[in-house]
């Protein structure tokens, strides 16, 4: 995981460079480096931690000149220092490299090219590529990248330049994501389409192992047998607009106060409101196969994993279907045991999750039907899936994930309904009320939000505190996790999530009043059990902050903080329990004075394994 961004045109590539990267650091920020090819030369300046030292940096010396790049790492290989910043380059400065991914067989290339009489000078992977093109050079760049990328096992995104063969930029890539924009006598490459916003909505996909050779006119771009391709320009649909910070303090503050429209989006787009009927586009799942699913299993990693859980609540609840949810990490290495008539859904926000697309490859060579729940058009897994179903948010640029969250839970009801509707599991009354109440969840949702006050008043009685549990039972356990998922990302604090009824066996060992609990508590048909759960944690002289459904006065009663969301079907109550535990995370690591966006050691999307 890394950002990679790239210019070549007439423009002085520097500051074009730098917007680029501050928009990708959300990919990874131990160090950050460009390198600018000018009159046969090629300058670099790179710096370890974020993108405002390598900016300081600049200040006092801009390299001038037209073809860069740039990148913003994400340690594997090598500490995060200067010598390991990306770009790289060979022996004799000719060759500078930026790199995203891992290169496995390293150490044994690495141990050649030394023997050939190359200097190295980092610890990382990434370095063998310069001395590898170098050493593959004959008559031109494309050729001697191409030749290098034979040798190399793992996974990659590269951008190449070099003076012997300037007025270009060599990119490929392998199981890492890389794009192409394109503008007029200008072009760019970037790791992700929010880079090239301001610039250029037209993009091409580079696919695995293609090489594209960019001028500042246009691309080439081939295949690894030297084959010239067609490849199509495509039009994003999202502008610049959306990827700043429109006031807020945070990314990850705007995008939960986005997620009102992301709820709205989806229904509009999806639902009928005069019938109360359901469209799900791009699903190439034929009705007879529908109707012929045995089994789902979910695949998918960190928040996207909580949301496939509650997805395994509403799909048997509704479809009664059997359903399996695993960690893509763990699923790709188990046997898999599947059936054709099995339908397997991933999800994954930025759809370049390594484990996730690994994960469906397997399944694919069994040849089960992959559907893909994600967020960005044009990612490796929507264009691998045999259907996909968008979650129309928008970019989310704060690392951790929470519009998408929303949008993948409301894909997921919607699956489960038109599933229902398909298969007759739930007659036409019983999903019109669902949809009715589905309905009315935007306007749920922005009540939530205008509370953020209260928020803020209970993030400072509880920011100072060490360890938080947070406890929920049946469709609301997953919510348990994601809001300690939050808590920790962002803040530090250590958080567990438990299903309520699983407290007694362990962990309760922990309480006591400087271990405050986070209790989902709406009224749904668990209720009693969590209301005993609370009585529990109380007797331990625990804290309790209980999120529970407007006008439930039993539990004010018991729970010493207690934050109030709508009612409303109890198959619904995730959506609306999730928010307030996104805004609590984030008030207590503002608080804190963390830096929410960009929190340590983690990056957005894994594209390493
Ligand atoms: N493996 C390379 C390194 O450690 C690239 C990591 C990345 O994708 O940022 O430098």
């Amino acid at each position: 995981m890394c950002g990679i961004i790239g210019y070549i045109g007439s423009k002085e590539a520097v500051p074009i460079l730098l917007d680029g990267l501050k928009k990708l650091e959300y990919r990874g920020y131990d160090s950050a480096g460009i390198a600018v090819l000018k009159d046969n030369k090629i300058e670099i300046k790179k710096s370890k931690g974020k993108i405002a030292r390598l900016e300081d940096l600049l200040k006092k010396s801009i390299p001038k000149g037209n073809t860069g790049l740039g990148h913003t790492r994400w340690a594997t290989h090598g500490k995060p220092n200067n010598l390991n910043a990306h770009p790289h380059n060979g022996c004799n400065s000719e060759i500078a490299v930026v790199h995203n991914g891992i290169i496995e067989n390293y150490l044994l290339l690495k141990e050649r090219l030394i023997s050939e009489g190359h200097n190295f000078v980092s610890e990382t992977d990434t370095e063998v590529l310069p001395h590898l093109i170098e050493s593959n050079y004959k008559d031109n760049l494309t050729s001697a990248v191409k030749e290098s990328l034979k040798e190399i096992e793992g996974s990659y995104a590269i951008g190449v330049i070099s003076t012997r063969d300037p007025e270009k930029i060599v990119a490929s890539r392998w199981r890492s994501p890389l794009i192409i924009g394109v503008g007029k006598g200008e072009m760019f490459l970037a790791s992700d389409i929010p880079a090239l916003l301001k610039y250029t909505n037209r993009v091409i996909f580079l696919e695995e192992r293609e090489i594209a050779t960019i001028t500042k006119d246009g691309v080439e771009i081939i295949n690894f047998e030297g084959k010239i391709l067609e490849k199509e320009i495509i039009n994003i649909e999202w502008d610049a607009e959306m990827t700043e910070k429109s006031g807020y303090k945070h990314f990850m503050l705007k995008e939960i106060f986005q997620e009102t429209m992301v709820i709205r989006n989806n229904l509009e787009d999806r639902i009928n409101l005069s019938t109360k009927s359901l469209e799900l586009y791009n699903l190439s799942l034929s009705l007879k196969n529908i109707k012929e699913i045995k089994k789902i299993f979910i695949l998918a990693c960190g928040t996207s994993y909580y949301a496939a859980l509650v997805g395994k609540y509403i799909l048997e609840e509704l479809t009664n279907i059997n359903v399996e949810v695993d960690y893509a990490s763990e699923f790709r290495y188990r046997k898999i045991l599947l059936d054709q008539k099995d339908l397997v859904m991933v999800i994954s926000q930025s759809g370049e999750t390594a484990d996730t697309i690994a994960a469906l490859n397997s399944c694919q060579e069994v040849g089960s039907h992959v559907l893909a729940i994600t967020n960005v058009r044009g990612s490796t897994i929507s264009r691998k899936a045999d259907s996909v179903i968008y979650l129309n948010a928008g970019p989310e640029i704060g690392v951790a994930s929470t519009k998408a969250f929303i949008g993948q839970l409301i894909s997921l009801y919607l699956i489960s309904l038109y599933f229902a509707q398909v298969r007759e599991s739930l007659n036409f009354s019983e999903i019109k009320k669902i949809i009715s109440e589905f309905i009315k969840l935007p306007q749920m949702a922005e009540i939530i939000l205008l509370k953020d006050p209260e928020i803020i008043k209970l993030s400072e009685e509880f920011c100072n505190f060490h360890n938080f549990l947070y406890l929920g039972r049946g469709i609301n356990y997953p919510i348990a996790l994601e809001g300690a998922l939050k808590l920790k990302e962002i803040s530090y604090i250590h958080a567990e999530g438990y299903p309520a009824g699983e407290m007694k066996h362990g962990p309760i060992a922990l309480l006591d009043k400087t271990f405050p609990v986070v209790v989902i508590a709406p009224r749904d048909k668990v209720y009693n059990k969590v209301i005993n759960n609370i009585k529990e944690v109380k007797a331990r002289d625990t804290l309790v902050l209980g999120i529970a459904t407007e006008g439930d006065k039993e539990i004010s009663n018991l729970a010493d903080r207690v934050f109030y969301i709508p009612q409303t079907l109890d198959l619904l109550y995730p959506i609306l329990a999730v928010i307030p535990l996104q805004l609590f995370a984030y008030h207590i690591a503002d608080k804190l004075g963390c830096d929410i966006d960009k929190p340590r050691n983690l990056a957005k999307s894994v594209t390493v394994e």
